[in-house]
C-alpha cells in the first residue's frame, strides 16, 4: 500500500506564521490573542526548544519537546506556564496566550507536585 507524504500539503507546517505541534501534530499559527509570539500548542501546550535565554531568539539547536510542567504567576497577576526539555531539562516560562485550553491549564495548575524541584529552578530562571 502506498502512503501519500503530506509533508507538502498541511495548511500551515513549518511556514513562518505556523508551526506543526510536537506533541499532538496540529497545525498552530503563532499569531494568538495576548502575545507577541506564540511558542507553544494552545491544544496540548507542548513547546518546542528553539529559543536561548531570550524568547524568540531561536538560538538553540537543541529542538526537542518541551512539556508543560507547571504554572506560575508573575507579581503583576500575569500567569506564566513553565517548560521542561525532555532532551536537555531546560525550563523556560511562557506567556499563556488567550486561546490556550483552559482545560489543559487547570490540570496543571492543580496537580500535585510530587517533585517540586522544577518549579523552585523555575523561579530562578524568571
Ligand atoms: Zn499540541
Ligand atoms: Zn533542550
Amino acid at each position: 500500500m502506498q502512503r501519500r507524504k503530506d509533508v507538502l500539503h498541511g495548511a500551515g507546517g513549518e511556514s513562518g506564521d505556523a508551526f506543526r505541534c510536537v506533541g499532538c501534530r496540529m497545525a498552530v499559527s503563532v499569531v494568538a490573542p495576548g502575545t507577541a509570539h506564540r511558542n507553544h500548542c494552545p491544544h496540548c501546550l507542548s513547546s518546542r526548544h528553539v529559543d536561548g535565554r531570550i524568547p524568540g531568539d531561536r538560538a538553540s539547536t537543541c529542538g526537542a519537546r518541551m512539556a508543560a510542567v507547571s504554572l506560575s504567576a508573575r507579581a503583576d497577576g500575569e500567569w506564566l506556564l513553565v517548560h521542561e526539555c525532555a532532551a536537555c531539562g531546560a525550563l523556560k516560562a511562557n506567556r499563556i496566550a488567550g486561546d490556550d485550553n483552559a482545560l489543559a491549564l487547570m490540570r496543571i495548575a492543580v496537580r500535585p507536585l510530587a517533585d517540586p524541584r522544577p518549579v523552585r529552578r523555575a523561579l530562578l530562571v524568571l
